[in-house]
């Protein structure tokens, strides 16, 4: 009851629009379900992937900034994104990714399950894993990728830290995870509060530099809660703790309150409701620009100053 359900989405940032909407959508099948703009910034799209509706766990979204400089790993972010990939489909996905010229490694295992790691084209870490636990859940099928191969949604998400205690506290003593594994100084960390998207893998590294947030870098990681009573739950927690935490924001797909967690890393926990199906049908997710309500009677202002973008 009112538990923190893993991870919600994962927010990055990319350079050029196009070929972030390419990469996503073409290379690794996920479905563009919503083009909207950052809330906070109009005259940058905001895209969000995932499955068919958007299912929370496995929402990876961009802000393209065109022409911005690439980012840089190190402590104090989200380093990598793990995807979950039905068993039996990595050969497919490294034949794919030569094929297709996706800068990856030649796979390799941890804890237990395998993986092969790659990068996108503004060079954000991701990984594909064959979880070891039960993935039941279905990946968007496009023409070159149908289920036996398509990604189901995360897995996990890697966190550099130069010390992983205080972010470590909150992730057990607030969001309910528990330390399963070690290995040397990686630290996995799991939730038994759902299924998939349980996991966040702690690395230690006390020398590791501070990464710098722009394009390749992940900007925040959201996780997730069923409604906004629960929201407000958590948020009362982490106030308790001293931590700054923002009120309640309308991100009309789902409510969130953001906080920077004592490793640096800006966390979000958001709602499941109301979703993606909104402003425009499950079958029509994505394929036209979506404004709040702010932003509604400048629509012909923001389409002009928003870089073109051709999808499929
Ligand atoms: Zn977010």
């Amino acid at each position: 009851m009112n538990k923190l359900l893993g991870l919600h989405h994962i927010t990055a940032i990319a350079a050029d629009a196009q070929q972030n909407y390419d990469f996503y959508s073409k290379v690794l099948g996920l479905r563009l379900v919503k083009k909207t703009v950052n809330f906070d910034d109009p005259k940058t799209y905001h895209f969000y992937f995932g499955n068919e509706v958007g299912t929370p766990g496995g929402i990876l979204t961009f802000f393209p900034w065109a022409n911005v400089s690439r980012g840089k790993n190190g402590a104090g972010m989200a380093t990598e994104i793990g995807y979950s990939v039905p068993k039996g489909s990595l050969n497919f996905w490294k034949a794919r990714f030569e094929k297709l010229n996706v800068h990856h490694d030649i796979g390799g295992e941890r804890f237990g399950e395998k993986h092969v790691a790659f990068q996108d084209p503004d060079g954000l870490r991701l990984n594909l894993i064959e979880a070891k636990q039960k993935d039941e859940r279905k990946g968007w099928e496009t023409a070159e990728l149908k289920v036996d191969v398509a990604i189901k949604g995360f897995h996990s998400v890697t966190l550099t830290l130069n010390r992983i205690k205080a972010t470590a506290t909150i992730l057990t003593e607030v969001f309910g995870y528990k330390q399963v594994e070690q290995d040397d100084n990686l630290f996995r960390y799991q939730t038994d509060a759902v299924e998939n998207a349980a996991i966040v893998d702690l690395l230690e590294m006390p020398h590791a530099q501070r990464g710098l947030n722009s394009a390749g870098t992940n900007h925040h990681v959201a996780f997730r809660v069923k409604d906004e009573e629960t929201l407000m739950d958590f948020r009362e927690k982490i106030a308790a703790r001293g931590l700054y935490v923002t009120d309640k924001i309308n991100r009309d797909y789902f409510f969130s309150i953001y906080f920077r967690e004592p490793g640096g890393v800006l966390f979000e926990i958001a709602t499941d409701n109301p979703g993606f199906a909104t402003d425009e049908t499950v079958e029509n997710l994505g394929s036209s620009l979506q404004l709040p309500d702010q932003y509604k009677p400048m629509r012909d202002e923001i389409e002009k100053g928003l870089p073109e973008l051709q999808i499929k």
